[in-house]
């Protein structure tokens, strides 16, 4: 069944985020906004803020922010819809359509192509980085004091824009979309992992050129 968008605003219309985030950390009233220490990074303060007005909480050391569902999501590492479940029930929010939510991984048929390509995608650009056409993005990292190791850790990496130390003679990013054909991605997946455009007919890799930060979900997968 597809998900009702509709039953996602009625959930947020009934939650009350800081109800659900009490359910699980203890949570501090400051004025009219509330705290509580931050469960995504190592927190000594409570540096999480807690808006009932605007039904969002936001880390001010690390940046985790979002919406009642979206911290049920990270904290828990449930699915979407999982959370939307789980949101309701903290809420005392009663609706049959939530009925038909099981607690499953929902395996959405495109997401594992598209994970295995931004994992292919990620070792190209850090391999990219550490070539002599990634010189201009080391420099960078460098000079930001991102040494190695931070690298390394954040798997940070530069996007080619000609290939040449992988042997392809491409201008402006085809060099990536050629890599990533060679690796067996289609062009979709290349198009759905959303670094790919073909404005112009001819895809061609958005960063090349540039420093790349990849982003890893709760589920500790790239996104
Ligand atoms: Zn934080």
């Amino acid at each position: 069944m597809a998900f009702d968008d509709s039953l996602v605003k009625d959930v947020l219309k009934h939650a009350d985020i800081v109800k659900v985030i009490s359910a699980y950390l203890p949570v501090i009233r400051k004025g009219k906004d509330y705290l509580a220490k931050c469960p995504f990074h190592d927190d000594t303060n409570p540096s999480m803020h807690i808006s009932p007005e605007l039904q969002i909480f936001k880390c001010f050391v690390c940046g985790t922010s979002g919406n009642a569902i979206g911290f049920v999501i990270k904290y828990e590492h449930l699915s979407f819809k999982e959370a939307v479940k789980k949101v309701a029930e903290i809420c005392d929010y009663h609706d049959p359509r939530l009925d038909d939510i099981h607690q499953t991984k929902v395996v959405d048929p495109k997401r594992g192509p598209l994970v295995k390509c931004l994992h292919d995608l990620t070792v190209y650009y850090q391999y990219a980085l550490n070539s002599p056409e990634g010189k201009t993005g080391l420099d960078y990292f460098n000079s930001r004091h991102l040494d190695a190791d931070l690298r390394s850790k954040f798997l940070l990496g530069y996007a080619f824009k000609d290939g040449k130390a992988l042997g392809y003679a491409f201008k402006d990013g085809k060099a990536t979309i050629r890599f990533l054909e060679e690796k067996g991605h289609s062009l979709k997946t290349i198009e759905d992992a959303g670094l790919a455009s073909s404005t112009t007919g001819t895809y061609t890799d958005r960063n090349a050129g540039r420093v790349i930060f990849p982003i890893i979900d709760a589920n500790g997968d790239l996104c």
